[in-house]
């Protein structure tokens, strides 16, 4: 039995591995007290305003909240009810059922198309409230194909196309069709490095963003969480932009590899890489045992067992496929003992 490490590589949760932007940091070395003792703005005015300009659009169309898990989750209250169904493809992000669930919605997963694609009839016969769409899709990593347009198009409920990894595709702006039900949402949590300052945001029409902040409410975002995503946003997009990069390179570095060491990970165009692997829940602990964290899913549509791998610099990449190659090896020495056994 190995201990478990002190540090663990944390490569489970898709945050940056690539550092934080320096901007945000320094606004935190010049905080004064009545960044703790006084409230906020109320809807984060400054950072709507930021998040305008980068995207080219009106701060009207532009809601933010803690994360976008918040800013889907105040999305979904607004424009559903309980019993409603929530539709989208499966398997997606996890928190989709449970925000469901919480609103007393009925969730209804499709499974993609064989090709990957949206199920877009299947959805659209669904006759969803709200109709959840993921591009870059977690956990798959791949941008869906499939008639956007037409999933838009038919329906009268709200259509969310979260965005969360849309950086990793080349996509530094948002650029979705102008529709009135959709809500475009994204977040700094990933291509930017500030999970742990909890900023997401959402573009729509200003009729959907107008029904998101009455649920919203007011003070989503603390002081000094909101001058630092407005810093980063404003001086460190080039950081962003590098890390971005680096990303891209060590995802198709880390494919490589796993391909070269004889597995079948998915095409990704995220800051992870999907590896279908049976036993992967096994697996995932053994490669915490080695000082690796990675995320297991187990039976995913389409996919089966998988273990899903956030990119990181390349020592980390190399620990990741030492620590792999040990686990999955245990894995085999363990059947065979189990056979010898008999
Ligand atoms: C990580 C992630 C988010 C972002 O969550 P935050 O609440 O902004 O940290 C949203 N959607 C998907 C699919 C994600 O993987």
């Amino acid at each position: 039995m190995i201990e478990r490490p002190n540090a663990v590589i944390d490569l489970g949760d898709n945050t940056s591995r690539f550092g934080t932007p320096p901007a945000a940091l320094r606004v935190f070395a010049d905080a004064g007290p009545g960044d703790a003792s006084e409230y906020p703005a109320p809807d984060a005015g400054a950072l709507r305003a930021a998040l305008a300009e980068v995207h080219g659009v009106p701060p009207a169309r532009v809601v933010t909240g803690c994360g976008s898990d918040d800013v889907i989750e105040c999305a979904i209250r607004a424009f559903a009810r309980e019993g409603e169904r929530l539709a989208f493809a499966a398997p997606t992000f996890s928190m989709i059922p449970e925000f469901a669930r919480n609103q007393r919605m009925e969730a209804v997963p499709v499974p993609f198309l064989p090709d990957g694609a949206w199920p877009v009839d299947t959805l659209l016969a669904a006759r969803p409230h709200v109709l959840y769409l993921c591009a870059p899709n977690n956990p798959t990593g791949h941008v869906p194909g499939g008639d956007l347009e037409r999933l838009l198009a038919c329906g009268a409920g709200l259509v969310i196309l979260d965005q969360a990894y849309a950086e990793f595709a080349g996509r530094m702006r948002i650029e979705a069709p102008e529709h009135p039900r959709l809500l475009v949402t994204r977040t700094l949590s990933k291509a930017y490095g500030l999970a742990g300052l909890r900023i997401g945001y959402g573009v729509a029409s200003e009729a959907v963003i107008g029904r998101i902040g009455r649920v919203r409410g007011p003070y989503r975002i603390g002081r000094l969480a909101e001058r630092a995503a407005v810093a980063a946003l404003r001086e460190d997009h080039g950081w962003a932009h590098a890390h971005v990069a680096l990303a891209r390179a060590a995802r198709a570095a880390l494919s490589a590899a796993l391909e070269a060491a004889g597995f079948r990970p998915h095409a990704s165009e995220a800051n992870f890489v999907l590896l279908p692997l049976a036993g992967a829940a096994a697996v995932a602990r053994r490669m915490l045992a080695l000082g690796v964290r990675v995320r297991a899913f187990t039976g995913l549509p389409g996919s089966g067992d998988a273990l899903r791998i956030t990119v990181g610099p390349p020592p980390e990449m190399d620990a990741a496929l030492r620590a792999l190659a040990a686990a999955t090896g245990e894995a085999a020495d363990a059947v065979a003992l189990r056979r010898a056994d008999r």
